[in-house]
């Protein structure tokens, strides 16, 4: 389906592993669940706007961004109930048993929804504290995907981490356990957030390395703000290019400047990764996708509609 063209029911029940098949790159675009009124007035504007350029996907992260659980189910479901999109719900193993895992997939199944992002979640409260799986839960992300793969026909992701994952030792064991999490039935995996193509660029490399095939869409995060810099750091440990941060801080006090670069570099950023044979870009929104889709129609994409 070209860009653009109205989905149908049909399009809908797509998964991403039939989209990818298709050899076109896929176009998607992350969302969390609101908490309030305000928020979901926000991510329904920014839904309905994405809703025009007929992504690929969207998907709706769990517990994470300050959302609740029961409100990415309701969002996914919305999603798929609503509009002609197509909704993949991430789904974390934190804080829950194999029951209600697997509840919570009949609850998706019930709505339609066959694509889910499987990844483990990070310790409530201290993401970088002692991870303790629940005792009648799962330890790790792969276990998530041979539960969900057991459940029914999902098509299902998982994450990537092009600087590595903080926990893993070295790059060998974080390797082995992403290759090992593909061979449990993950269909493609989204990176985490990076700033430096190259970063991009060795994982696949050492995937490939080991046999693996596994499609791995790049994750984009465009830098719209200074305040963004500090945080992203936080969430993500992604290192932030100092040349960039240097650009950006030289404006600082110009908010329309630093947005501008930011947007130019996402841009550049996209285009090279492109150029490398992506299978698609994954754009983060925070739920709001004008930064997006300016990126979107800089790279020619609107044209393609
Ligand atoms: P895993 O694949 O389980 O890996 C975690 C660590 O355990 C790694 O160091 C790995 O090497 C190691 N490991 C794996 N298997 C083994 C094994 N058999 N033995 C020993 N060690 C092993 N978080 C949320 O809370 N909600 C979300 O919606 C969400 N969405 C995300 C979407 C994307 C695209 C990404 C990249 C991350 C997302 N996260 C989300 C964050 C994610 O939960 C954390 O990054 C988490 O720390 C890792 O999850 P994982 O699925 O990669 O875990």
């Amino acid at each position: 389906m070209a860009l653009g063209t109205p989905s149908t029911r049909t399009d809908r029940s797509r998964t991403v592993r039939d989209l990818l098949a298709t050899g076109k790159t896929t176009y998607s675009f992350e969302f969390w669940a609101p908490k309030t009124e305000k928020g979901e007035r926000n991510l329904w504007n920014a839904l309905r706007r994405v809703e025009a350029v007929a992504p690929s996907f969207v998907s709706v992260t769990y517990g994470a961004g300050g959302s609740t659980r029961a409100g990415t189910v309701k969002a996914t479901q919305e999603i798929a109930a609503d509009t002609t999109l197509t909704p993949v719900a991430h789904l974390t193993a934190v804080d829950h048993t194999v029951a209600e895992l697997r509840n919570m997939i009949g609850q998706y199944a019930d709505a339609d929804i066959r694509n889910i992002l499987a990844v483990r979640g990070d310790p409530p409260g201290d993401p970088m504290g002692e991870w303790v799986p629940h005792p009648q839960g799962v330890r790790y992300a792969a276990d998530l995907v041979r539960l969900i793969k057991e459940s029914g026909d999902f098509c299902v992701g998982v994450a990537a981490f092009p600087e590595m994952h903080p926990r893993s030792a070295d790059w060998d064991t974080d390797i082995r356990h992403f290759v090992d999490k593909c061979r449990a039935g993950a269909d493609y995996a989204i990176t985490q957030m990076f700033f430096l193509p190259e970063d991009y660029l060795r994982l696949r490399d050492r995937v490939a390395a080991r046999g693996c095939e596994t499609p791995i869409i790049p994750e984009i995060m465009p830098v719209t703000s200074v305040r963004q810099i500090e945080r992203f750091a936080q969430l993500s440990n992604a290192h932030f290019p100092p040349e960039l941060k240097e650009r950006i801080l030289a404006v600082k006090d110009d908010p329309a400047a630093v947005r501008s670069i930011g947007i130019e570099y996402a841009t550049e950023f996209c285009a090279r990764l492109l150029s490398e044979g992506v299978p698609g870009l994954h754009f983060i929104t925070l739920n709001n996708s004008t930064a997006t889709l300016e990126i979107y129609e800089n790279l020619g994409l609107h044209e393609q509609s």
